[in-house]
C-alpha cells in the first residue's frame, strides 16, 4: 500500500519502490540506535549522582561497561551499513531508470510533441531534474521519514519517563513543521520562477551559441552580450529570492525547535524547587534534547527540499505519461501505395499549411512533387512517414490508415532522405550502417559506392575509419547527402521517400546517383522532391503543389501539354540553363 504510494508519488519503480522502503526503515533504526548512548550517559550519570544525593554507591563491572559500548557501536555500525546500501542502491539505479525511460519515451514520442517544446527544457529534465531527484531520495525522503519515526519511538519512551518534560520538549515540533508546511506556497512559487528564469537563459546560451557567427559578423557582440547579462542577474536575483523564501521558513522552525531546550530547562527547573521531579531526570532529558533535534532539524531542511522537488517530478511525468500514440504493431499491408485523402495539415492551429491533398503515389513509380518553395512539399513527404498524422483526412500505406499504425514499425518500411542529414560523430562507415544495423562492412562498402562516396571516401586519411566530427562538420554538402544515400540504399526499404536529396550535387554526380536510385526503386514507392526539373522530368507522375494544395497532377508531358505552373517551372529553368538534356 505505502508501496504503491511512492510509485506513483515519485514516479519510481516497483522494486525501487521497496528498496526505499527498506531504507527508510534502516534510517529510522540508524536514527534510534544514535540515541542509544543516551541510555549510557543516564547510566553514568545515575552512578555519579546518586552517591551526591545520599544514595549508595553504584558498582557497575567496567567490563559490561566496554561491552556495552561494543555492542552500541555494533548496532549503530549495522544499521548505518544497511541503510547505506538500500538507500544508494534505490537511488542510483532508479535515476538510471528514470533517465532512460525519458529518453525512450522522447524516442517514441509523436514529432509534434517537439514541435512545442523547448529542447533546453528536456535536456533540463533529464539531467539536472533527474540529478535532484536523485538527491531527494538519497537523503531527504529516507532522512524524513526515518527521523520522523524515530521520533515517535523516542518520544514514547521519553513520556513514559516523565510526560510532564516530555511535552516541554516536544510541543516546539509540531509547531516548527507546520510552520514548515505553510511556507510550501512560498516555496514553490520561488522555485517556479527559479525555473522560468533558467530555461530562459539556457535558451539565449543557446540561441547565441548556434549564431555566433553571424553575432560576431554583425557586430552585434555588445548588444548581446547585455542582453545575456540582463537574463543572467535576473536569475541570480530570483534565486536568492527563491532561498531566502525557502529558508525563512527553515529557519524560522529551526530557532522554534531551539526553544524547546529551553522550555525543558525552565519547566524542570520549577519541578525541582517543587520537588516534582529529580536533578537526574532533568539531566537525562537535556542531554536527549541535545540528540533529538539535530535529527528533526535535518528533517525540515529535508522537508523544505522534498517540497520544492514536486516541479520536477511534474515535469519528468509529464513526458513519462505523455500518450504514446503506438498503434498496430502487427499489420498486413495491401502493396506499398501511398494515398492521401482530403488532407488538411498545420503545425500550429494558425494557418493551414496543406489543405485538401489528394493523390496517390503507387507502388512501381517515381512520384514527384514539386512547385514553389513554402508550398508544403516537405510536409506532405513527412506526413507520408507519419512524423505528424493529419489535421483532417488520412493518409494509408498499403490501404492501412497510419494513424492507426506503431510509428517505429511503419519506418521499417521507410527509406528517408531528407535536406537536412544527420550525421554522428563517428566514422564514415558507422554512419552509414545507421541504415541497417547488421549490415556487414562489404554491404556498407557495396552501397557507399552505388552512392558515389568512393571518390571522397578514399581521398579521406583512413577512409571508412575516419571519424567525421560532430554532425559530419569535416564533410561538404555534397559528400553528406551522398552519405545520407548510402545510407538509404543500404536500408533498401519498400516506400523511398527522396527530398531534395541530390541538390547540393553537381550535374555529374547527380545523375550518377540517378543512375544509382533507378537500380534502387525497382518496384518501390518512389515519392521525390526535386529542385531540378530534368530530375523531375523522368518521373512517372508529378504533384504539383502551390501554397499547400495541389494545383496539376499527372505524367509530366501531359502537364507540359496543360500550360500550366508545371510547364512555367519548367520554362524558367531552361531559361536559367539548369535545364541539359
Ligand atoms: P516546401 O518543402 O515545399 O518548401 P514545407 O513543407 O517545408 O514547404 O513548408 C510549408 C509551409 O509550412 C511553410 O509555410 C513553412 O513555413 C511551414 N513549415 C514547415 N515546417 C514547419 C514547422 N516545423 N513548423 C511550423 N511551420 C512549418
Ligand atoms: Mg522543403
Amino acid at each position: 500500500m505505502i508501496s504503491e504510494y511512492f510509485i506513483k508519488r515519485f514516479g519510481l519503480t516497483k522494486k525501487g519502490s521497496d528498496n526505499l522502503i527498506k531504507g527508510i526503515i534502516y534510517t529510522a533504526l540508524q536514527n534510534i540506535s544514535f540515541m542509544l548512548p543516551v541510555g549510557l550517559y543516564s547510566l553514568l550519570l545515575y552512578m555519579w549522582i546518586e552517591p551526591l544525593m545520599g544514595g549508595e554507591i553504584v558498582d557497575v563491572n567496567l567490563g559490561i561497561f566496554i561491552g556495552l559500548i561494543l555492542i552500541i557501536l555494533g548496532i549503530i555500525f549495522a544499521f548505518s551499513w544497511k541503510q547505506y546500501h538500500f538507500v544508494y542502491n534505490t537511488t542510483y539505479t532508479e535515476s538510471e531508470k528514470r533517465r532512460i525511460n525519458l529518453g525512450e519515451n522522447l524516442r517514441k514520442l509523436p514529432l509534434s510533441f517537439f514541435e512545442n517544446r523547448d529542447l533546453a527544457d528536456l535536456t533540463s529534465t533529464i539531467m539536472n531534474d533527474c540529478t535532484d531527484l536523485e538527491h531527494v531520495f538519497s537523503h531527504a525522503i529516507p532522512q524524513l521519514v526515518g527521523s520522523i519515526l524515530s521520533l515517535i519511538l523516542v518520544s514514547i519512551g521519553l513520556f513514559v519517563f516523565d510526560w510532564r518534560l516530555a511535552i516541554a520538549l516536544l510541543w516546539v515540533v509540531p509547531v516548527a513543521f507546520i510552520i514548515l508546511m505553510v511556507s510550501k506556497k512560498l516555496i514553490n512559487r520561488g522555485s517556479e520562477i527559479v525555473m522560468d528564469d533558467l530555461l530562459e537563459c539556457g535558451d539565449s546560451m543557446q540561441e547565441c551559441i548556434e549564431s555566433i557567427r553571424d553575432i560576431k559578423s554583425y557586430n552585434y557582440e555588445n548588444e548581446y552580450l547585455s542582453k545575456l547579462t540582463g537574463i543572467t542577474s535576473k536569475i541570480e536575483h530570483s534565486r536568492i529570492k527563491s532561498e531566502l523564501m525557502a529558508s525563512a521558513g527553515v529557519i524560522t522552525g529551526k530557532v522554534i525547535l531551539n526553544l524547546g531546550v529551553v522550555s525543558v530547562i525552565l519547566f524542570g527547573s520549577y519541578l525541582i524547587m517543587n520537588g516534582q521531579v529529580s536533578i537526574y531526570t532533568l539531566l537525562v532529558f537535556l542531554i536527549a534534547s541535545a540528540l533529538i533535534y539535530n535529527p528533526i532539524e535535518n528533517g525540515l531542511t529535508f522537508l523544505a527540499e522534498i517540497l520544492m522537488m514536486d516541479i520536477k517530478i511534474d515535469r519528468s511525468k509529464e513526458i513519462e505519461n505523455q500518450v504514446i500514440d503506438d498503434g498496430l504493431k502487427e499489420y498486413g499491408l495491401d502493396g506499398y501505395d501511398i494515398e492521401f485523402k482530403n488532407v488538411d495539415f498545420n503545425y500550429d492551429d494558425l494557418k493551414n499549411v496543406l489543405s485538401d491533398i489528394n493523390f496517390i503515389a503507387r507502388q512501381g513509380e517515381v512520384t514527384a512533387l514539386v512547385g514553389p518553395s513554402g508550398g508544403g512539399k516537405s510536409t506532405v513527404s513527412k506526413l507520408a512517414a507519419r512524423f505528424w498524422d493529419p489535421v483532417s483526412g488520412e493518409v494509408s500505406l498499403g490501404g492501412q490508415n497510419l494513424a492507426e499504425l506503431d510509428c517505429e514499425k511503419l519506418l521499417e518500411n521507410f527509406s528517408i532522405v531528407f535536406q537536412d542529414v544527420i550525421l554522428f560523430n563517428e566514422s564514415i562507415m558507422e554512419n552509414i550502417r545507421v541504415g541497417k544495423k547488421d549490415a556487414s562492412d562489404e554491404e556498407v562498402i557495396r552501397a557507399a559506392k552505388l552512392a558515389e562516396c568512393e571518390e571522397f571516401i578514399e581521398k579521406l586519411p583512413e577512409g571508412y575509419d575516419t571519424v567525421i566530427g560532430e554532425n559530419g562538420e569535416l564533410l561538404s554538402g555534397g559528400q553528406r547527402q551522398r552519405i545520407s544515400i548510402a545510407r538509404a540504399l543500404l536500408k533498401d526499404a519498400n516506400v523511398i521517400l527522396l527530398d531534395e536529396a541530390t541538390s547540393f550535387l553537381d550535374v555529374e554526380n547527380e545523375s550518377k546517383i540517378q543512375k544509382a536510385i533507378s537500380t534502387l526503386i525497382e518496384n518501390k514507392t518512389v515519392i521525390i522532391i526535386a529542385h531540378r526539373m530534368r530530375t523531375v522530368a523522368s518521373a512517372d507522375k508529378v504533384v504539383v503543389l502551390d501554397d499547400g494544395r495541389v494545383v496539376e497532377q499527372g505524367r509530366p508531358d501531359d502537364l507540359i501539354s496543360q500550360d500550366g505552373l508545371f510547364k512555367r517551372m519548367l520554362d524558367l529553368q531552361r531559361l536559367s540553363g539548369d535545364w541539359q538534356i
